[in-house]
This record gives C-alpha cells, structure tokens and sequence, in this order.
C-alpha cells in the first residue's frame, strides 16, 4: 500500500509526556511532576490576563514589542535581540529547525533535557549525547564530540531532571572549545531560581558571542506553564533567522500581558525564589535522612533515587506516593528508571511527602502496581 510518510527520523519520536497531572485513582492529588511554580502566579498576572478576555477577537501583537521591551528593563537586555516563542519548547524546536538537518548532528549530554533529542528528530537531524559525571554535563565529554557536522550544542543551566549545573567558568570554557559555526544555546528554564555565586545565566555569553543563545521561560519561577510563554536572547543574526520561520502571531495576546505583569511584580518573584530557598535543602535534609540518594539540585525540584530491591524501588515509590495523592515524575523516558523526580510544593504538600515516604521506606515492601 502505497500511504503518506513522514520524513526520517519522525517515527523514532516518543512523544514527549509531561508530568500526570491526576493518580491512576482519580481525586484530589498534589502535582509534584512537573516542577510547576509551587506558589502559583502573581495575582496581577492573572488580572492582567482576566482583562484581556474582552478582546479576543483581535490578534496578538506578533512582535511582543511591550513584551521584549519588559523583559529587556528587568534584564538589562536590548529587546531587538529578544525572540518570544509559545514556551521554549517552541523556540527550541525553532532553532533546530532553522540550524540543523537531515546529515546534521544536534548534542546534548547523557541526561539534558529530552525535548533536544525530540526535537533533533523531529528536524531529521541526529541526537548526539555526551557521557556525564554523576549525572553532570561533562565539558571535556561534551567537546570530544564535537565533529564536522555538530551544529548546535544544547545544555541546560541548571539541567532538569538532574537539578545539576555548570559554573560561569565551565560554561566559558565549553563555549571556547567549540568551533565558531557551532550553535550553543543555553538552557536557563531554572536560572531565576538560582544563588549559588559561581552561575551565570549565559545572558553575559549570548550578548558577547554570535554563537550563543540563551532561553528563558515564565513556566518555572513566574508560575504561567498554561500560558506557553518563553524567550530567547541571542545575535542579530539568530533573532533574524528565528523571525523568519516563527508563527506571525505565535505568542497570545493573554499570554504576554500576564508575563509583563507577573515580570513587574518582582514582590512576586520574590517570594517565589524564598519559598525554594526555604524548602529544596529542606525537602533534600529530610530524604537525605530517610536514606535516599538524593542529587545536589539547584532548581525547584529533587532527583531521587530508590534501591533497587523490589517492593522499595522507584516504582513501587511512584506507585505508594499516588495512593496517597501525591504525584511525582518517573524518569524512565530519561533513563533513570530508579528515581524519581520531585517538585517542591507548598508547605503541607513537602511534609506530607516526607511522611509518606517515610512509611513507604519503613513499612513492609510494596506493590509495584497499583
Ligand atoms: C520546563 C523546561 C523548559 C520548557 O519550558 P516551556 O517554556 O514551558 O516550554 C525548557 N527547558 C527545561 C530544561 C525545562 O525544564
């Protein structure tokens, strides 16, 4: 039978799932899967959205020019090197796009982020991922495989699911081993929840190199993952590239109200950035104590890993947390089927954690299924 086909490349695709948002059981749950902002939205975020509901019919501005000019004020950035997409994922999938394709290679390290892979696939071009160490992007792995046909080099800083980061100074030392025609776009999704003194956004790279670009998102600590907002910061040359292939209007006009309120209420974002800082090493102290390996996190949320005896593994975990209400993500798809990930939730929500998985550890072995 002679049918349609998609090019090569796009069967390989497992599509991406995100973090269930509902147990298997149905009922109230906590979403701890999709390292969603604890705390919620600014309010005016959500006022400034509510009050666009009177002009649907009209069409975004394409441009996100009040957008890109508040984004620019808060970041010292200037706005004509700022490219808004429908969430990064958008402008990710866009870079691959415009830079790689069929016969080319797109790498990333062992554990990065999955959507690069998907999206390399979806491009028909090749996914290329580097060893880690401790499940950390390794620069020298990294840049070994670098070969005549690496066209972009994707790293996320902080990486999600592993939490882990490259210092200022690895992340230079990457970008000065890489040939000049190789893209590197730098992954900041977590950078807004990031102290540690040694990290730098990559915003101070981008504004310095053609080669460089950074993404940002107001998923993670601006708390709108239902909007799809995110942006990209790079060379004239790149935001170019990107305006000529994006959607005319690919950003809604709700959308980039609330992001330009929520990136005004920097009491907001306040209060999001001490919530983590008060609740990661608390959530990491206690599973530490319970006797899980638990991974250095610089973001909103932990890596766990489980033993690998069967009744206490990161299944029956997963499985012993919904009973319970609470949902976590099973790494399986990244290759770490023996953990866990978890965000940091609200009060209530991190205690209760704790105690399930207290009794989950201390109890008799448990069920892989439900
Ligand atoms: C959540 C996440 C994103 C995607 O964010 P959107 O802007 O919602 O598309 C990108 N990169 C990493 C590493 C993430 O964890």
């Amino acid at each position: 039978m002679v049918a349609p086909r998609p090019r090569p490349g796009i069967l390989e695709i497992t599509p991406y799932v995100g973090g269930k948002a509902e147990t298997e059981a149905g009922g109230p749950a906590v979403k701890l899967s999709a390292n969603e902002s604890a705390i919620g939205p600014s309010p005016k975020a959500i006022e400034a959205y509510r009050a666009v509901a009177g002009s649907l019919h009209r069409y975004p501005d394409g441009a996100c020019t009040k957008l890109r000019a508040a984004i620019g004020r808060r970041f010292n950035l200037d706005p004509e090197r700022i490219v808004c997409g429908a969430g990064s994922d958008e402008l990710i999938a866009l870079l691959v796009r415009a830079y790689a394709g069929p016969g080319d290679e797109v790498l990333h390290s062992a554990h990065g982020f999955l959507m690069y892979r998907l999206a390399a696939l979806a491009a028909g071009a090749h996914p290329v991922a580097a060893p880690e160490r401790e499940l950390k992007a390794d620069v020298d792995a990294l840049l070994a495989r670098v070969s005549s046909r690496t066209r972009i080099l994707f790293l996320a800083n902080p990486n999600n699911p592993t939490g882990s980061y490259l210092s200022a100074e690895e992340l230079a030392r990457l970008r000065a081993g890489l040939p000049e025609d190789v893209l590197l776009v730098i992954d900041a999704a977590y950078a807004e929840f990031v102290s540690a003194p040694d990290y730098a956004s990559g915003l101070e790279l981008a504004r310095e190199h053609e080669n460089v670009v950074t993404t940002r998102t107001f998923s993670k600590l601006f708390g709108l993952a239902a909007l799809r907002v995110g942006w990209m910061y790079g060379s004239p040359r790149v935001v170019d590239v990107i305006n000529r292939i994006r959607g005319p209007f690919n950003v809604s006009q709700p959308a980039q109200e609330a992001a330009i309120a929520a990136l005004e209420d920097t009491e907001h974002q306040a209060r999001a950035k001490a919530h983590n800082d008060r609740w990661l090493p608390w959530l990491r102290e206690r599973l530490l104590a319970l006797g899980l390996r638990v991974y250095p996190s610089v973001g909103n949320f932990l890596l766990v890993e489980f033993p690998r005896e069967p009744g206490r593994d990161a299944a029956a975990a997963e499985a012993f947390l919904e009973r319970h209400g609470l949902i976590p993500r099973a790494m399986g798809a990244y290759g770490l089927p023996h953990a866990l990930r978890i965000s940091v939730g609200l009060e209530h929500d991190n205690h209760k954690l704790v105690e399930v998985l207290r009794a989950f550890l201390e109890g008799p072995p448990h069920a892989g299924a439900l």
